[in-house]
C-alpha cells in the first residue's frame, strides 16, 4: 500500500497517565469509523495514529473525508510510503508534494528517525532532500523558522514516509473518553448544535426524545430521528428514546396553572430524562437552552427546573447567539432539517403568558396537583428505544 493517513493527538497529549486510556479510545473511535471503507490497520506511535489500508480495494478519500468528523485529532496529514533511501525520499517529495512545492514560496525539510539503523541522522537527511529539493525549486526558499511548507521525512521500521503540512483535524476528545451523557434534542437548531459541541469533549451520547402523538405528528418525530444520524458522524453510534409524553401534557393541561405550564413541562423532561441517564449510566443530562432565548430559558427558569435534578445540565450553547449556533448546525449538516417545518411538543401547548420568573416554591405547589411519580414512571415505561448507526451523508435516504 503506498498511502497511509498520520493523525495528530490533540489535547490527548496533555493528560498524563490517562493518555493511554485516551489512545485506545481514540483508536477503537478510529478503527468503527473507518468500517465501512474497508481494512484497515490502525495504531498508535509517538502521539500519532498510524492508519494503513490492508486491500487494494480500500476506499481512501472515503476514509479521509470520514476521520474528519473524529474527536480527539488536532491535525491529519496523508503520507506516501516509499523505500528507506535518501534519494527515493527525494523524489517521492518531488512527485507527491509536487502542488504544495510550487505553490509555497518557502520551505523546510523534517525528518523523524525511528529506525536507528538507517545510516544518515535525521538532520543530515533534511539536509541532503532540502539541498536537492532547492535545487529542483529554485522559487523557494528555505527558511527553518517559519516555512510556508513542512516537508516530512519518516523513517519508520519497514517503510518511509513522505507528508506535507497536515489540515486540521476536527480537535476535542475523543467520543467515550469523558463518559457518557443524556442529551435532550428535541427537532430544533440548538439540541442538535449541543450534542455536537459534548461529543467534542469527549462524551458519548444517548439521546431523548419528548413525543406527544398525536399533537406532534409522526413527520416530527422522524425529524428527530434523522438530526440524530445527522449528528452520529461526530457523536458515533447512540440510541434515541422517544418518550410518549402526552399523557403528562394533558395532565398539565388540565391542573397546572397556565403561565406555569411550559417550565412545569420542562421539569417532567429533566425528571424523565434523569431517570433514563441512570439507566443508561451517564452522568449528566445536556439540553439545547440559551440564556434569554425564551421565556423557559431565563436564569430563574433554569434554576426551577434544574432543581428537580441530581446530574448537572450542561447547556453549551448557552452563551452563544443564534447566529452563532446556526453557523455551527451549518457546519456539522443539521441545520436544513431543524428547519423543516415540523412542530415540537413544546410549542402545541404554549402559554399565552408564560412565566418568566418563576419560583420553586411556585412549581412544588402547582405539582401538588398530579402525581408526578406516577406520571414519570409511565412515561418511561412506554420509552421505544431506536438505535442509531453512523450515517455518512451520502447514504442518507
Ligand atoms: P432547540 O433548542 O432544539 O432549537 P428550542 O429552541 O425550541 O429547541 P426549547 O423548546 O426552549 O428550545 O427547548 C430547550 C431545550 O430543551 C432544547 O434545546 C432541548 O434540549 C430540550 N427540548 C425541548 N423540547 C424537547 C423535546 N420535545 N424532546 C427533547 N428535548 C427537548
Ligand atoms: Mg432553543
Amino acid at each position: 500500500m503506498n498511502e497511509i493517513f498520520l493523525l495528530k493527538l490533540g489535547e490527548i497529549v496533555l493528560k498524563g497517565l490517562n493518555r493511554h486510556r485516551f489512545e485506545e479510545r481514540l483508536q477503537a473511535n478510529v478503527n468503527r469509523r473507518l468500517h465501512k471503507f474497508g481494512r484497515f490497520r490502525v495504531y498508535t506511535r509517538q502521539s500519532t495514529v498510524y492508519v494503513e489500508p490492508l486491500e487494494e480495494s480500500c476506499d481512501m478519500d472515503g476514509a479521509w473525508k470520514a476521520l474528519h468528523t473524529v474527536f480527539g485529532i488536532a491535525g491529519m496529514s496523508r503520507a506516501k510510503a516509499c523505500a528507506k533511501d535518501k534519494d527515493v525520499f527525494f523524489e517521492t517529495a518531488k512527485s507527491y508534494l509536487h502542488e504544495q512545492l510550487m505553490a509555497a514560496k518557502s520551505f523546510k525539510v523534517e525528518s523523524k528517525r525511528a529506525d536507528k539503523s538507517f545510516p544518515m541522522t535525521s538532520i543530515q537527511l533534511s539536509q541532503y532532500v532540502g539541498g536537492l529539493l532547492s535545487e529542483a525549486y529554485p522559487h523557494l526558499k528555505v527558511d527553518v523558522h517559519n516555512p510556508e511548507l513542512v516537508v516530512y521525512l519518516e523513517v519508520r521500521d519497514f517503510n518511509g514516509y513522505v507528508h506535507g503540512n497536515p489540515t486540521p483535524g476536527a480537535g476535542g476528545l475523543p467520543v467515550g473518553a469523558g463518559g457518557k451523557g443524556v442529551c435532550l434534542l428535541s427537532g430544533g437548531i440548538d439540541s442538535p448544535v449541543a450534542a455536537y459541541m459534548m461529543a467534542k469533549r469527549g462524551l458519548a451520547l444517548e439521546m431523548v426524545h419528548f413525543f406527544s402523538y398525536p399533537y406532534t405528528s409522526m413527520e416530527a418525530r422522524e425529524k428527530v430521528l434523522q438530526l440524530a444520524r445527522e449528528v452520529t458522524p461526530y457523536t458515533g453510534r447512540l440510541t434515541v428514546h422517544i418518550v410518549p409524553f402526552t399523557k403528562v401534557q394533558e395532565e398539565l393541561r388540565r391542573s397546572c396553572p397556565e403561565p406555569l405550564f411550559t417550565i412545569a413541562m420542562r421539569r417532567f423532561m429533566m425528571r424523565i430524562s434523569q431517570m433514563v441517564a441512570e439507566s443508561v449510566g451517564a452522568g449528566c443530562l445536556i439540553t439545547g437552552e440559551s440564556l434569554g432565548q425564551v421565556a423557559s430559558q431565563t436564569m430563574e427558569a433554569m434554576m426551577v427546573t434544574q432543581s428537580v435534578c441530581k446530574l448537572p445540565i450542561f447547556r453549551p450553547v448557552v452563551g452563544m447567539d443564534k447566529e452563532e449556533i446556526i453557523q455551527i448546525a451549518r457546519k456539522i449538516g443539521t441545520f436544513d432539517t431543524s428547519i423543516l417545518p415540523y412542530e415540537d411538543c413544546c410549542t402545541v401547548f404554549t402559554p399565552r403568558h408564560p412565566k418568566t420568573r418563576p419560583t420553586v416554591e411556585e412549581l412544588v405547589e402547582a405539582e401538588q396537583n398530579y402525581d408526578f411519580d406516577a406520571l414519570c414512571q409511565e412515561a418511561f415505561d412506554g420509552i421505544e428505544s431506536i438505535a442509531i448507526r453512523i450515517t455518512d451523508p451520502e447514504q442518507e435516504r
